[in-house]
């Protein structure tokens, strides 16, 4: 090969103007035919796929090397670009009509029999595409998938520069910052019994940088949070983390319109409207039972109080009298049969309701359902009123407490709703209540404890109610990011956590340093992180963020490929002052598996 460079042009670029041009091309066999000793192989490298025919007869010793040949094969190919004999061009390939008649072929790297076909079209079982991802990242909708990333990523910082933001790194060893998840610790070697904690996310870091002077901030964040399993979530996730100061709500959110707006365009090649529609949290949650709705159909929660006030049907008189709420949806004609209503029944149920009452419209008005018989003419007139229904139509409605009939129409509008796929409804949920209730009945912080509310008085008289300056990113049904107007007065911030039951002592120990830091003339400021995973996971149509990042690991945190997380030796763990206890403590070092 001597000094000439391995490669004179990208696989996937040429086309029928590079006709009659000596190229060299390098890259991986994709595929290998043999016609009738004639070889055909698909190169493919990081810009696509090209054709090479090698013909033995013109070329023996070309000839000698392709037969031994086989997929995955790093090669180097030299050759004379020609357009592709009459009738057999390729529309489905960017440089089908062209292909390249090698005179010259050399292995660069052999390839072992492969685990699975690098193609889009076999489907293999994940853990395996995991454990050979290096391979899976060769398949077409990976190396998309990679590109697209990379591509949203530089939209967002090229919109964020122009807006006169600046990238600012945080530690990533620190103390840590509460986003309502388990943190990932990290033992110190040189104070034994002390522990890092991995971020949740940079929120206390970039709320220093406020208090430092940075007045415009962005970092394409790592946040490790220890969640319990939840299908779509990462050990280890990316943010586009902002927050500027002398800011308020709508600063951030036309910041970040704008920072949407370039991905998409990049993207999609798209221009989005905006700004986006806003809702907030209460019209969110009546409308649609959930804060993130997904707004590419209709089938809006109606409310059916007024409806059924009075009414002699024992079941939602009694909800009604003990302050529960009756509301339902229009599932639109949906022509089910008995079992495909009960089916919903169980949808519902499942989502923690006692039951789902079902209404199919007939001709005339009338209504069809196990428990029409207990409606007035008047009730059965108002349901049909209120979700101005037609002949046809099936009416979901459930009775119970306004917080289990949400999340049950939340599920039902979901499951029954027919989004249009290529639909993108971005939009703003805004003012979320400041405090959420725990299981145990104890109050949590709904966004995080550095979140302004719009009312001190109001919050410490009625936490429950009280409102905040939070707001959340939503896209198509999915939470992307959220933020919030940040508290920069300490004695509100002491205040949080007091109601939070956090005591004056332990605020001071787990947040002295930065009650202390908000004491040095903090501005006013505000800020949001938007999950980057999920955007371009979205944008790209897959089903999951596992796709789009390029080593996730398992649902139980493993990674199969190099099999982390591992045991320690025992000479780590004595440096660190630990000592493993339980069933972990036999395990060898390097040996331990938890996905089993
Ligand atoms: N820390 C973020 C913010 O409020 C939110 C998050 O990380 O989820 O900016």
């Amino acid at each position: 090969m001597g000094d000439q460079p391995l490669r004179s042009d990208k696989a996937g670029e040429l086309r029928v103007a590079d006709e009659g041009r000596q190229v060299r091309l390098a890259g991986w066999v994709a595929s290998r035919r043999d016609l009738g000793g004639v070889y055909f192989l698909v190169i493919r490298d990081a810009s696509g796929r090209v054709q090479v025919v090698i013909d033995p007869q013109a070329d023996p010793a070309a000839g000698e090397i392709a037969k031994d040949l086989r997929d995955e094969y790093c090669v180097a190919v030299t050759g004379g670009v020609r357009r592709r004999p009459e009738g057999t061009a390729n529309p489905d390939m960017p440089t089908g009509e062209i292909e390249v008649a090698a005179s010259q072929v050399t292995v660069l790297s052999p390839a072992d029999p492969l685990p699975f076909q690098i193609d889009d079209r076999s489907e293999v079982d994940e853990t395996r595409r995991l454990k050979w991802r290096y391979l899976d990242l060769r398949r077409p909708r990976m190396a998309a998938n990679l590109v697209a990333r990379s591509r949203g990523v530089a939209a967002m910082r090229r919109s964020l520069e122009r807006q006169g933001f600046m990238e600012v790194e945080t530690p990533t060893l620190i103390r840590s910052t509460p986003e309502g998840a388990r943190d990932v610790l990290v033992p110190s070697r040189l104070r034994p019994g002390s522990f890092y904690a991995l971020p949740q996310s940079p929120q206390l870091f970039k709320q220093l940088l406020m208090i430092g002077g940075v007045e415009r901030y962005y970092q394409i964040a790592r946040c490790y949070r220890d969640e319990d399993f939840r299908s779509d979530r990462q050990l280890e996730f990316t943010q586009l983390d902002i927050e500027g100061s002398f800011w308020g709500r709508d600063d951030v959110l036309e910041a970040l319109e704008q920072v949407i707006v370039e991905v998409l365009g990049d993207l999609r090649g798209i221009h989005l409207e905006t700004p986006f529609p806003r809702l907030t949290y209460r019209e969110s949650m009546d409308r649609y039972g959930t804060d993130k709705p997904d707004t590419r159909f209709g089938m809006e929660i109606r409310d059916l109080g007024a409806v059924f006030a009075g009414t002699g049907f024992r079941a939602f008189a009694g909800i009604l009298d003990s302050g529960g709420v009756v509301r339902g949806i229009n599932a639109g004609p949906r022509g089910l049969s008995r079992s495909g209503l009960d089916a919903l029944g169980e949808i519902a149920k499942g989502a923690g309701a006692k039951a789902l009452a079902w209404f199919v419209v007939e001709e005339g008005g009338t209504l069809r359902s196990p428990v029409a018989k207990f409606l007035g003419e008047a009730e059965v007139a108002g349901l049909v009123e209120t979700f101005a229904a037609v002949p046809g139509d099936t009416l979901l409605v459930v009775a119970d407490d306004a917080g289990v009939v949400a999340p049950a129409l939340d599920r039902l509008r979901r499951h029954v709703g027919h989004p249009d796929p290529d639909a993108l409804r971005f939009l703003w949920v805004i003012d979320f209540p400041v405090f959420e209730k725990a299981a145990d009945g104890s109050l949590a912080p709904a966004h995080h404890p550095f979140t302004s509310p719009h009312d001190v008085d109001e919050m410490g008289s009625d936490p429950e109610h009280a409102l905040s300056h939070a707001y959340d990113l939503v896209l198509n049904g999915s939470e992307l990011g959220s933020g919030s107007v940040r508290i920069h007065d300490p004695a509100v911030q002491r205040r949080v956590f007091e109601i939070l039951g956090i005591a004056d002592e332990e605020a001071e120990s787990r947040f002295g340093w930065f009650l202390e830091a908000l004491r040095y003339g903090t501005p006013p400021h505000a800020g949001f992180a938007v999950g980057i995973d999920r955007l371009v996971s979205i944008l790209q149509g897959e089903p999951n963020i596992r796709e789009i990042i390029p080593f996730p690991k398992t649902q139980t945190g493993a990674d199969p490929l190099t099999q982390a997380p591992t045991g320690a030796s025992a000479e780590q763990l004595a440096e660190l002052g630990l000592a493993v206890v339980g069933e972990a403590a036999g395990e060898e070092a390097g040996g331990a598996d938890p996905a089993g």
